[in-house]
């Protein structure tokens, strides 16, 4: 369904807090969206979240939310293992679908979901914001402009304290997709595909059980991807950890990019490039993240250009994920093959 109607209705599929936090007012940031309803399993919540951020409608089933005339466009924020199923459900409605990360528990559901809604002939996208922030865009274009020579390896520095207002499920249930490999690493490879213009094809990994593990979950990783343009990146992810602060760098034959503050939701961070020349600091231009991804997926439903993290960015960052998780559970390489092969 093309969004025609003056207004392109949104529909809520969670009332999660990225919803609360972040993602209510980047779709009303966009000219002519709006937040029309929500639902949540539970009608209470549903009923509370709606009046706490003005939204028309609440329900307690995604049925009765796709049966909804007044939505053209979802928005899938509930825990990872109901993606799947709520974006079959979606596509089956012809409603356009932004769904969170990991898009799935497996590779094969997601590719599922990809296929149902290509048949349907609806945009489904992949809420990586990461893509979206100045300091990834700046990094991106270094790197394929040659200003470091010819990338040789990564570091993503994203260890951190998960807050306790989100230490819920993803330390207490193992079946909903917890642990910090599809909640973090997930998002480092899909930056790091998206600033190599690669594609990673193996995985090493260790798993870290600290402090908050729960239900032999992981709360910690150090892993290594290796690319297929020959990069090696080093990703190292926690709950666990205070102070460490983030940080994302790649280094190349003629020169280094160092980023700081990078891997977050906040539109802040410093980027530096190095090289025989000396230090220069990168001017960046800082905007909201979650707007301007959800910009680019508003004019893809439009027929304009492609989401920022597309469907099948989504696939292939889940299955080096999943890759990472596999190399923890066995002790070995895993390979990565394409997905879409
Ligand atoms: P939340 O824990 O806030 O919400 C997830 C689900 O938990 C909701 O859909 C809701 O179910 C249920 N829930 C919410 N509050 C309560 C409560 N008080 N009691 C019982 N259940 C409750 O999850 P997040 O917002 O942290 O994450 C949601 C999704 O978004 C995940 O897939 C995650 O990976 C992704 N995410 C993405 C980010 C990004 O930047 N791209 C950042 C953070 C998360 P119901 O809808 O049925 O009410």
């Amino acid at each position: 369904m093309t969004p025609t109607q003056s207004r392109t209705g949104w529909g809520l599929i969670g009332a999660s807090t990225i919803a609360r936090q972040w993602m209510v007012e980047a779709i009303r940031a966009q000219a002519g969206h709006e937040v029309v309803a929500v639902a949540s399993s539970n009608a209470e919540r549903a009923r509370s979240f709606a009046t706490e951020l003005g939204i028309e409608r609440s329900c307690d089933s995604v049925a009765a939310l796709l049966a909804d005339p007044g939505v053209q466009a979802v928005y899938i924020s509930t825990t990872n293992e109901l993606h799947r199923e709520q974006v079959l459900a979606a596509a089956q409605a012809g409603k356009h679908v932004l769904c969170e990360k990991p898009l799935a528990l497996t590779v094969d559901d997601a590719l599922a979901m990809v296929g149902a809604c290509r048949r349907a002939r609806v945009v489904m996208a992949t809420n990586h914001h990461l893509r979206n922030a100045a300091s990834h865009r700046r990094i991106r274009e270094l790197v394929q402009s040659g200003a470091i020579g010819k990338p040789l390896f990564a570091r993503v520095f994203h260890a951190v304290h998960l807050p306790p207002h989100l230490q819920g499920w993803r330390l207490d249930k193992p079946q909903a997709g917890g642990g910090v490999i599809l909640d973090i690493a997930v998002h480092d490879a899909d930056t790091l595909r998206f600033i190599l213009g690669a594609e990673p094809v193996e995985a090493v990994a260790l798993p870290h059980f600290g402090s908050l593990s729960r239900h032999g979950l992981e709360d910690g990783v150090m892993a290594v991807l290796r690319f297929d343009n020959g990069v090696l990146a080093q990703i190292h992810d926690a709950f666990t950890v205070k102070h460490a602060g983030t940080g994302l760098e790649v280094h190349g034959t003629e020169g280094s990019i160092v980023a700081r503050d990078v891997m977050t939701q906040r539109p802040v961070g410093t980027v530096v490039l190095r090289n025989s020349d000396g230090e220069q600091p990168v001017p960046l231009e800082h905007e909201n993240l979650y707007v301007r991804g959800v910009a680019a997926f508003c004019a893809a439903m439009q027929g304009k250009g492609a989401a920022a993290a597309t469907a099948e960015d989504g696939v292939r960052s889940l299955a080096a994920a999943l890759a990472i998780a596999d190399a923890c559970r066995t002790g070995t390489a895993a390979r990565i093959s394409d997905p879409f092969a």
